[in-house]
């Protein structure tokens, strides 16, 4: 233990710094995101996050929007705990056959208009695990989808990128 205290004194810390990021163009994207969903809504954006059968990297991506150094709340962007007040399912993962049925339900429980993006290479086409005996494929072998948010993992900008795009290009509105 004390040969542990006194390494970690003499060496510092090995923990990895915080990625570069730019808050500013973060700011940027996240206000023009809350200003799309207002026009188009009427309030703020609500999203529920799905997982088909991902390997988890998709989630630790989105779930970082929420962290504090994203801190995607302050510019009005919340996830729901159900999809009955979502706006926007995002899936991660190919499909597998044991979330089937569940993925077809939730999209069933979303009210319209609602949209679907499908967030990573494997929401696409399956990804790595195309092919598999567990997995059915991309998001839309199941449910129709709206967007593809590409990357494997997709970072957090990229993520809010999409979902700007998505509100942009799109004619819907629930006001
Ligand atoms: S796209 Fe990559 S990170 Fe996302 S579920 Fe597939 S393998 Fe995992």
């Amino acid at each position: 233990m004390r040969k542990t205290l006194f390494q970690s004194i003499v060496e510092g810390s090995l923990t990895e710094p915080r990625p570069a990021a730019d808050e500013a163009a973060l700011a940027e994207v996240a206000a023009s995101l809350e200003r799309s969903a207002r026009r188009k809504l009427g309030r703020s954006l609500s999203i529920r996050a799905v997982d088909a059968g991902s390997c988890n990297g998709c989630e630790l991506e989105m779930h970082a929007l929420s962290n504090s150094f994203y801190d995607l709340e302050r510019f009005g962007l919340r996830f729901v705990a159900s999809p009955r007040h979502a706006d926007v399912l995002m899936v991660t993962g190919p499909v597998t056959k044991n979330m089937r049925e569940a993925l077809e339900r939730t999209y069933q429980a979303t009210p319209d208009p609602k949209w679907v993006v499908a967030v990573g290479d494997c929401a696409l086409d399956g990804g790595m695990f195309a092919g598999g005996y567990a997995c059915v494929g991309g998001v839309s072998a199941v449910i129709p989808v709206d967007l593809h948010i590409h990357g494997c993992p997709p970072n957090p900008v990229q993520l809010l990128k999409g979902l700007l795009a998505l509100l942009e290009g799109s004619n819907a509105s629930r006001k």
